[in-house]
């Protein structure tokens, strides 16, 4: 962290400060310049609040250089992790495939589609128990009725289970339940709930914030990790732009930039980036080109009647075709599917 002086600094209040940065367990070296002058600092700057230096009289400005998270960062940890979900694995070469529709309709919707994704090669099945819903009057979810049924396409399949969970309250139960505890886009930045998910040691798959900048989801990621929770799957599923075509924008870019900050695997959600079945194929081909890890898609066997998110989501013989066009790109990117 680099700290500019204002001219006007006096040498009593460059020591006072230089005092204060100190006790804050960081060693300042000064450069003290005729026109401006400057302090570094070196150390862990993670506890120091960049603003709370601006608010100094003498300061001009505070400069980071390096990123404030540290469990998530590539820098401290060159290894790309690869979390392990009672032995299928999201990072390292292959790719991880987790399809299944958006909510747990009923018995017969979440086992024929468990079955159906499982014979075309899916690793993972994906499905809302607990849907955070933009409407307080549309389709809640089954909740732990739904959590019920994911259990039992489980155990029908050998599929492990992504599912989202939207309260504290309900941890212990996903603990006990789930394979891995999906945290929603619009729960990224609920520290709260991040802090009890650092607690445990389920896999957690969290999703990029709406807005969210790729620092900020890192500082989400960081909040689990801090906690010690180790097992961090990240997910891009597009963010909020001036266009309105599509439901969301897939930042294509965090992709590689979220590959060089940190070792955590990243996967890619285009159902929920597009907002369109026809556009799932083309946007989960450029996801795998540009090294996503995996893919989280909506796979619906009726999506006209689909509770939740029918227009983005893909029929099973969609979902077994591009499985086959993906080996393809993932071939040409030295991965497997
Ligand atoms: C979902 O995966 O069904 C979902 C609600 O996603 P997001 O949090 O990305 O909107
Ligand atoms: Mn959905």
């Amino acid at each position: 962290m680099i700290v500019i002086l204002k001219q006007k600094a006096s040498q009593e209040e460059v020591a006072k400060l230089t005092k204060q940065l100190e006790a804050k367990g960081v060693i300042v070296n000064p450069v003290i310049g005729t026109e401006k002058s400057i302090l570094g600092l070196v150390g862990d700057t993670t506890k120091i609040d960049p603003s709370s230096i601006e608010a100094n009289g003498i300061v001009e400005r505070v400069m980071k250089v390096q990123e404030p998270f540290k469990k998530a960062n590539r820098m401290f940890h060159p290894e790309p992790t690869i979390v392990d979900v009672n032995g299928v694995k999201i990072g390292g070469n292959k790719i991880a495939m987790i399809a299944g529709p958006c909510s747990v309709e009923s018995e017969e919707q979440i086992t024929d589609i468990a079955k159906e994704v499982k014979d075309i090669g899916a690793n993972f099945l994906r499905g809302g128990a607990f849907k955070p819903r933009t409407s307080p009057y549309a389709f809640q979810g089954l909740k732990y009725e739904g959590l019920e049924l994911l259990k039992k396409a489980r155990e029908n399949t050998g599929l492990p289970i992504v599912t989202e969970l939207m309260s504290p309250y309900d941890i212990e139960t996903f603990v006990e339940n789930v394979d891995v505890i999906q945290v929603g886009a619009r729960n990224m930045q609920n520290f709260d709930l991040l802090k009890e998910l650092g607690k445990i040691d389920k896999p957690i798959l969290l999703k990029r914030g709406l807005s969210a900048t790729i620092e900020e989801w890192l500082m989400s990621a960081e909040y689990i990790m801090a906690g010690g929770n180790e097992n961090v799957i990240l997910c891009e599923r597009g963010i909020r732009t001036f266009e309105t075509y599509t439901r969301n924008t897939l930042d294509l870019s965090a992709i590689p930039a979220v590959k060089k900050l940190s070792h955590l695997p990243v996967v890619v959600d285009p159902s929920h980036s597009a907002g369109k079945y026809w556009m799932v194929e083309p946007l989960a081909k450029a996801a795998i080109a540009v090294g996503a890890d995996g893919l989280i898609i909506e796979v619906h066997n009726d999506p006209a009647n689909a509770l939740c998110d029918g227009p983005q989501s893909i029929k099973p013989n969609k979902f077994a075709k591009l499985m086959e066009e993906l080996k393809v790109i993932a071939a040409a990117v030295g991965r497997e599917i």
